[in-house]
């Protein structure tokens, strides 16, 4: 086992929010290394390209070195397994991102039975702040500046 503890965050990133900014930061008290993967499911249309978003992201984190950012198209607990990660981070903001994290943290478990999801509470202030919903305001030309760690 690394003495290095490594954890990825997976998420889809479209776009990647200041949510998810404030959940990587409060993992580094956890953990020694965060990956944050980029899933990126070809069958799937991204509403922000792939590069552009990753790019940003890399941005985002650029003065610390323990933070990586890399993109994955291939099943999560592989990738752990690939960057000897033994545990996965996720965010949670209500009873619904409960059921479905639930149900995925299982299924990772299932496929590397010592990889741990380690869930975060969202911080207050980010709780209303979702992908999807910045999507729709950008969609019809709203300001989505203030959710996002970075300009667009
Ligand atoms: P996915 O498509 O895999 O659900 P997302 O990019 O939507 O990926 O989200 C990645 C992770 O970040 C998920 O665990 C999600 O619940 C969490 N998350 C998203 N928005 C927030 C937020 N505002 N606060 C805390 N966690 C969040």
């Amino acid at each position: 086992m690394s003495t290095i503890k490594t954890a990825i965050f997976p998420g889809s990133f479209d776009p990647f929010t200041k949510g998810h900014q404030d959940i990587v930061i409060r993992s580094l008290k956890l953990f020694d290394r965060i990956i944050i993967a980029i899933g990126h499911n070809t069958a799937k249309r991204r509403y922000f390209e792939l590069d552009f978003m990753c790019q940003k992201i890399k941005e985002t984190f650029s003065d610390l070195q323990n933070v990586e950012v890399v993109v994955y198209d291939e099943l999560t607990a592989s990738i752990a397994a690939q960057y000897d990660a033994d545990y996965l981070v996720r965010g949670l903001r209500n009873t619904t991102d409960f059921e479905y994290e639930n149900t995925i943290a299982q299924v990772n478990k299932n496929l590397k039975k010592d990889l741990d999801t380690v869930f975060l509470i969202t911080s207050p202030e980010y709780a209303f702040i979702s992908s999807s919903i910045i999507r729709e305001v950008h969609r019809y030309g709203g300001d989505v500046s203030k959710y996002l760690p970075y300009t667009l």
